[in-house]
């Protein structure tokens, strides 16, 4: 049906988007409408048999003992840590180049974040720069799969055994995304540190129509102290053993998403398709780095599509796209570490080398599952046009 219903639409090429929510709604109208349509005339919108259905779905997807479904995936990092019991003054390293919530909610609980540079093939955290960055106060890593490729788990994990920390995973950007341990097995990330947050955002690659978020782990007594935190620090009615939050997903979101995880991984393939195109398009030019995949490339669920512009004017060729229509974003533009938020004057330069460059060498180009060959090529000729 799918392939169907692009080809009718061939004659005019179809409007260049980041993320084509409106496209993929097309195809699950129906079970979407009719779901919601249920829970309005149930009136179950908190805590609905939707939300136990995608919470068991999950978990079985994921091969996790334990998923805590919560109101978004800053919520979801924030009682991660909050559940762990990290008190004011813990220090918690995470990375420089990612979004801000990894590092706002450390900041927030009074932690103190301290971050670190990211490796410049993957961009994800480098374990080197980690191992420089542990103190006595240190008490947790948390690792982001950035762009949708996991992070260097096996290192990160000895680390954290060798210093005795919590990994907690900022899987937000990776769901769906597999990692190889070091006894050789296929693990899902987020499972793989002592806890994991992800983010239902609608443009991430599982995503609602609104807001949402969960949280993993396999541990019993984390989960149990979890559930109690997301729901007002309550484990019986009325009475509130620890300060919580109030952080709930609601049933109209987890109709959709019980939707959309039946398709994930189609959707995912579909991502990996688009950037097999784009690097067959696009490599070999001496101005374009095209994403490196470490290990088993399908390790990577191409949350974005990420590009290094070298020896030529980034930003000069985001506007470009614009001028022709085409989006495209950067991801990140400024280091966390400069974001007046969170400067502080522990950090280096020296110590942030690949963050600074890549913060001017980025450019994401548009990803999701419904981006077709016309397409693509349009975009890699348009790129190839202005840097040749
Ligand atoms: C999107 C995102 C978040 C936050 O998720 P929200 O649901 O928007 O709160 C956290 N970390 C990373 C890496 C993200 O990409």
């Amino acid at each position: 049906m799918f392939f169907v219903i692009l080809a009718h639409q061939k004659f005019v090429m179809r409007k260049i988007q980041m993320v084509d929510l409106q496209t993929q709604y097309q195809f699950i109208k129906p079970k979407v409408d009719a779901g919601i349509q249920e829970v309005l005339s149930t009136a179950q919108f908190i805590n609905g048999p939707a939300v136990k259905d995608f919470q068991a779905k999950l978990e079985a997807y994921l091969g996790l003992k334990h998923v805590i479904p919560c109101a978004n995936g800053t919520d979801a990092l924030q009682i991660a840590m909050m559940g762990l019991g990290l008190k004011p003054g813990d220090e918690v390293i995470t990375a420089d180049f990612t979004f801000a919530a990894t590092v706002e909610v450390i900041a927030l609980l009074g932690l103190t974040p301290v971050l670190v540079d990211v490796l410049p093939d993957t961009f994800n955290i480098d374990p080197d720069a980690i191992e420089k960055a542990i103190t006595p106060k240190t008490k947790a890593i948390v690792p982001v799969h950035l762009f949708g490729q996991a992070a260097d788990m096996n290192r990160i994990m000895d680390i954290a055994t060798a210093h005795n920390l919590y990994v907690i995973e900022d899987n937000a950007q990776g769901i769906g995304s597999t990692f190889t341990d070091k006894q050789g097995n296929r693990v899902k990330t987020g499972g793989i540190g002592h806890v994991g947050s992800t983010s239902f955002f609608p443009s991430k690659n599982l995503g609602c129509y609104g807001d949402g978020g969960a949280i993993f782990t396999n541990d019993d007594d984390l989960a149990h102290a979890l559930r109690g935190v997301v729901n007002h620090g309550m484990y019986k009615r009325y009475h509130h053993d620890v300060v919580g939050v109030n952080s709930r997903l609601d049933s109209l979101q987890a109709v959709v998403l019980n939707e959309k995880l039946k398709l994930l991984d189609f959707y995912n393939e579909r991502r990996k398709w688009a950037a097999i195109r784009y690097t067959q398009l696009l490599h070999g030019h001496a101005k374009i780095e095209t994403p490196v995949t470490s290990g088993d490339c399908d390790s990577h669920v191409y949350h974005q599509y990420t590009l290094k512009i070298v020896g030529a004017d980034r930003d000069a060729l985001v506007q470009h796209l614009q001028q022709n229509d085409i989006p495209c974003g950067v991801y990140y533009p400024i280091p966390l570490h400069l974001q007046k938020a969170y400067a502080d004057s522990r950090y280096l330069e020296k110590d942030f080398v690949v963050t600074n460059q890549l913060v001017d060498q980025v450019i994401s180009l548009p990803m999701h599952s419904e981006l077709d060959e016309e397409q693509i090529q349009f975009i890699c000729t348009t790129i190839r046009s202005f840097l040749d």
